[in-house]
C-alpha cells in the first residue's frame, strides 16, 4: 500500500464525498447488455432496454370525455337556450349510423366516437329534456367542451415510455393502452451476495454463545430483489482470506456484482480487502457517510465489487447510497436522486462538518397539522430496532454542523429510498 499512501483512496487519506464516490461508480459501470423480452403481466420493475415509440394515438379516435349529447359548435346558442331534435343516440364501443344534421343533437355516452359533423358535448346534467323528443341547450358553451381529441394523451410516434424506466404499474397500463403484449428490457443483474464474519450464522442453525444470526444477508437480498436482481446467495464466508479469496473469485465468474457485508474496516480480523487484493484490485473508499465510512470497492476479474460494512445499520444505509446507484446503472435504469421532503426538527444535534449523516427519524405531526421529526433516542450503528420503528432517515450535508428545533430538514421516508 505503500504507493497508495498520498492517494486519497488510502487508509488514512481523506474520505471520499459520497457525491464524487457515485460520479466515480455510475460513470465506470455500464449496463447489463443482454435483453429479452417480457410479457406485459411480468413487466412490472423490469427496466426498459430502449424507448416505447407509440405505434397508435391515444385516444385513437375522438370521443366523449361525459355522458351527455353531441352538437356542431357552430350551433351552440349565442344568448339564449335552444331546443335541439335528438337525431341518434351512441353509446361506447359503437360508432354513430350517419353525420349529425344541423341543429339537431346526438345522445351521446363516456367513449363513445364523436359522430361525424360533431365536435362538442354537452352534459347531461346541464340540460333539459322535453317530452316531444327534444333537448334544451342552454347558451354559451365552449365550442370544443367535454371532448378528448384523438392523440390528445400520447400521439402516434411519440415516447411513451423512455428507456431506462423501471416499469410502474402506470407505466404497464400505458404498454396495454398502446395494445403492446410484450416489452425489451434488460436481462436482471445477477449479484452475488455473501455475509463474512466467524461470529455469524444463518437463522435456523447452531448458535455458539459468542454468535449471532446473520440478518445482513436477509436485508439486502430484499433489497436487491426491490430492484429488480437476481440474487445469488452465496452465504456466509469465514473470516479467512484464502477462502474468502477463492469464493470472490469463482463468484466474479458468474455475476455482474458482488456484494459482501463485513470485514471491510481496518481491523487485523478484516479479511475481505486483503481477499480482493490476492484475486483483483482494490479501491478502498473511506467515504464521508455516517454510518457507513469503511465501504470497500474493487474489480474482480472485470466484475465490480462493492464491500458494506458488517453493521446492520451501516450496511442499509450505505447499500441505499451507495450501492443502489451502481446496481441501477448495472440494470440500465435511470438513477434518480429520491426527492427529500421538508420537515421540521424537533431535535437537537451536533454534527461533524465535512461528511454527509443520515439520522433515523420518526415523523411526528404538530398542532398546526405539519410534520416534524424526532431522533431516535439512541445512535449505535447496530441497532436494528432503530431501523424498524422509524419513518425514514433525515439528510444532512457536509456542510451542516447541527440541527436546532425548529430547522427545516430534508426527510426521506423509507418507502421513497427503495
Ligand atoms: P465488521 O464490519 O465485520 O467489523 O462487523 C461489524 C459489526 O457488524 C460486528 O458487530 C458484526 O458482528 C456485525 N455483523 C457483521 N456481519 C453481520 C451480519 N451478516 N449480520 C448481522 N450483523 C453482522
Ligand atoms: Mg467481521
Amino acid at each position: 500500500m505503500a504507493q497508495l499512501s498520498d492517494d486519497c483512496f488510502a487508509f488514512g487519506g481523506p474520505m471520499m464525498r459520497v457525491d464524487e464516490a457515485l460520479a466515480i461508480i455510475t460513470s465506470r459501470l455500464t449496463p447489463v447488455e443482454d435483453i429479452e423480452r417480457v410479457e406485459l403481466s411480468t413487466a412490472d420493475g423490469r427496466v426498459l432496454a430502449a424507448d416505447v415509440i407509440a405505434p397508435i394515438d391515444i385516444p385513437s379516435f375522438m370521443n366523449s370525455a361525459v355522458d351527455g349529447y353531441a352538437v356542431r359548435g357552430e350551433d351552440i346558442p349565442a344568448n339564449a337556450a335552444r331546443a335541439f331534435r335528438v337525431q341518434d343516440r351512441v353509446a361506447a364501443g359503437v360508432s354513430a349510423r350517419e353525420a349529425i344534421r344541423p341543429a339537431h343533437a346526438i345522445r351521446i355516452f363516456t367513449g363513445a366516437p364523436m359522430p361525424p359533423g360533431t365536435d362538442t358535448v354537452y352534459m347531461q346534467e346541464d340540460v333539459e329534456l322535453s317530452e316531444n323528443g327534444t333537448v334544451l341547450l342552454p347558451p354559451g358553451l365552449a365550442r370544443g367542451a367535454n371532448v378528448r381529441l384523438a392523440g390528445e394523451d400520447i400521439a402516434q410516434g411519440a415516447i411513451a415510455l423512455p428507456g431506462g424506466r423501471r416499469m410502474r404499474p402506470q407505466d404497464v397500463a400505458m404498454a396495454a393502452a398502446l395494445g403492446l403484449t410484450e416489452l425489451t428490457v434488460r436481462r436482471r443483474p445477477r449479484v452475488a451476495v455473501f455475509s463474512t464474519g466467524d461470529e455469524v450464522v444463518a437463522p435456523g442453525e447452531v448458535r455458539t454463545a459468542a454468535q449471532l444470526f446473520d440478518s445482513n444477508r436477509t436485508m439486502l437480498s430484499a433489497m436487491l430483489r426491490r430492484l429488480g436482481c437476481e440474487v445469488v446467495d452465496l452465504g456466509i464466508l469465514r473470516d479467512d482470506r484464502a477462502a474468502l479469496a477463492a469464493a470472490l473469485k469463482q463468484a466474479a465468474r458468474e455475476c455482474d456484482l458482488i456484494l459482501t457485508t463485513g470485514g471491510v474496516s481496518t481491523g487485523e480480523e478484516d479479511h475481505v480487502r486483503a481477499a480482493i487484493e490476492t484475486v483483483g484490485s482494490l479501491v478502498l473508499w473511506r467515504m464521508a457517510i455516517k454510518p457507513g465510512r469503511p465501504v470497500a470497492m474493487g474489480v474482480i476479474g472485470g466484475t465490480p465489487f462493492i464491500g458494506l460494512p458488517g453493521n446492520p445499520v451501516a450496511g442499509f444505509i450505505t447499500f441505499i447510497y451507495v450501492a443502489q446507484p451502481a446496481i441501477l446503472t448495472l440494470a440500465g435504469a435511470s438513477v434518480a436522486s429520491p426527492v427529500p421532503l421538508r420537515v421540521r426538527a424537533e431535535f437537537d444535534y451536533r454534527k461533524k462538518a465535512g461528511r454527509r449523516e443520515y439520522i433515523r427519524v420518526m415523523l411526528k405531526q404538530g398542532a398546526d397539522g405539519l410534520f416534524g421529526v424526532v431522533k431516535f433516542p439512541r445512535e449505535g450503528a447496530g441497532l436494528l430496532s432503530s431501523l424498524v420503528q422509524t419513518d425514514g432517515l433525515v439528510e444532512l450535508g457536509e456542510d451542516v454542523s447541527g440541527v436546532k428545533p425548529g430547522d427545516l430538514l430534508n426527510f426521506l421516508p423509507y418507502s421513497s429510498l427503495l
